[in-house]
């Protein structure tokens, strides 16, 4: 990890569980109070409370905002009203004509969103492993403006060394976005590896609860920082007050949650990987993960999300069937588990092609476990793989 060079800061355990509470100085609020105002009255001409207008600026969101941006190690924070509305006002600072470079296996979503919108607008696209140099400096252009990693990404996991991507980037004048959905700052802070921009879907471990949708972004510098806050007012999908509250409220148990997430998703994949029927498990906290060293040198635990693959792909409708503690639905990061098969629903929009390039095949099951007790989750997910083997073997 590099050090921070803020290391005189609390604790970030500590920080998390304090967001906004001491923030309301007129009644000593713990929970800092949701402003549901969008006009701000001014005291005469010239003068202004701070805040005008709640696109602009809100007060609930803004301590939301000064607090994602101080757990990212950045220097301004943006909410917005979901990981995509984050990624759209993010790409609105390229220009027609403008290339960017993309992680393989990248969320279908921003997947969509650079292929059937961005590329309409006159900015191209090229999908490259991020974590192989040769690629990187191969697929270059002179016209390439920025480079979107994930990582880990999901379903494959694929980890890429931010700490060289990011110098090599910056060398070339290239900004660089890190969606940092699936570690959030209290695993990893990419800023600090050397990141421009980092990109939350708060929807998911941030919020960590599935009841709210919410997108942040984090910029480090202050060009950078002034130029997205121009786009995140103009383009105005802003998180609304009542949101904002509900994720700081969220955020506040993150680090409880994290732990607990990294502790059952370890033994879920020791159980998985002993497991008759499963033919490979994709997590890179186990020593056999291509991504391994890199995982442990720029982040400090592992998220909850894993993939694992069953030898036959016959498999995978009886178990989504039978598991029953486990959810089956498509999202991520919440105290609920939930198993998602990534060929038909979250990468649905990447084309067969690019997906078996890059191993999201039909064998291919997703899973986000959540903070239920380890046991009932095994013999949960263990039943569902038996009952289909006695369905399918007859
Ligand atoms: C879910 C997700 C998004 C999109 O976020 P929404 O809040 O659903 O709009 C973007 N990136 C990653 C990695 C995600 O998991």
């Amino acid at each position: 990890m590099s050090s921070s060079n803020q290391d005189n800061r609390l604790k970030i355990e500590s920080r998390l569980a304090q967001i906004g509470s001491q923030e309301e100085p007129v009644t000593g609020a713990v929970s800092f109070p949701v402003y549901q105002a969008t006009a701000f009255r001014h005291p005469k001409l010239g003068q202004s409370t701070g805040f005008d207008y709640a696109r602009t600026k809100s007060p609930t969101r803004k301590v939301l905002e000064d607090a994602i941006a101080e757990l990212e190690s950045g220097d301004a924070g943006f909410a917005c009203s979901s990981g995509m509305a984050a990624l759209q006002t993010v790409f609105a600072m390229f220009s027609q004509g403008d290339h960017l470079i993309v992680s393989l296996d990248l969320y279908g979503g921003t997947y969509r969103l650079l292929e059937k919108i961005m590329s309409r607008f006159g900015v191209t696209s090229t999908y490259v492993d991020t974590n192989d140099f040769d690629a990187l400096e191969a697929n270059v252009k002179p016209n390439t403006k920025g480079i979107i990693i994930e990582t880990p990404t999901n379903p494959l996991m694929m980890i890429t060394d931010l700490e060289l991507v990011c110098s090599w980037a910056k060398k070339k004048g290239i900004v660089s976005i890190v969606d940092n959905t699936l570690l959030t700052p209290f695993f990893q802070r990419p800023i600090e590896l050397g990141a421009d921009i980092v990109v939350h879907s708060a929807t998911k471990y941030l919020g960590g609860h599935n009841d709210v949708l919410a997108g942040l972004i984090v910029t480090k510098g202050k060009e950078l920082s002034e130029q997205m806050a121009f786009l995140h007012n103009s383009i105005g999908a802003v998180l609304s007050p009542q949101d904002s509250w509900l994720l700081m409220r969220g955020m506040k148990t993150l680090a409880i949650r994290m732990e607990r997430h990294q502790y059952n998703a370890t033994k879920m994949t020791e159980f998985l990987q002993g497991h008759p029927q499963v033919e490979s498990v994709y997590y890179p906290a186990l020593p056999t993960h291509p991504g391994h060293e890199i995982q442990n040198k720029q982040s400090s635990g592992n998220t909850g999300i894993f993939s694992f693959k069953l030898k036959d792909a016959r498999y995978i409708e009886p178990i989504l069937r039978h598991i029953k503690l486990i959810a089956f639905a498509e999202s991520l990061g919440g105290v609920e588990s939930l198993m998602t098969y990534p060929a038909v629903q979250t990468h649905a929009d990447i084309p067969l092609e690019i997906r078996t390039k890059v191993g999201v095949d039909d064998k291919l099951l997703r899973y986000s476990v959540g903070i239920e007790h380890i046991d009932d989750l095994i013999a949960d997910l263990s039943n569902a793989i038996e009952l289909a083997r006695q369905e399918i073997e007859g």
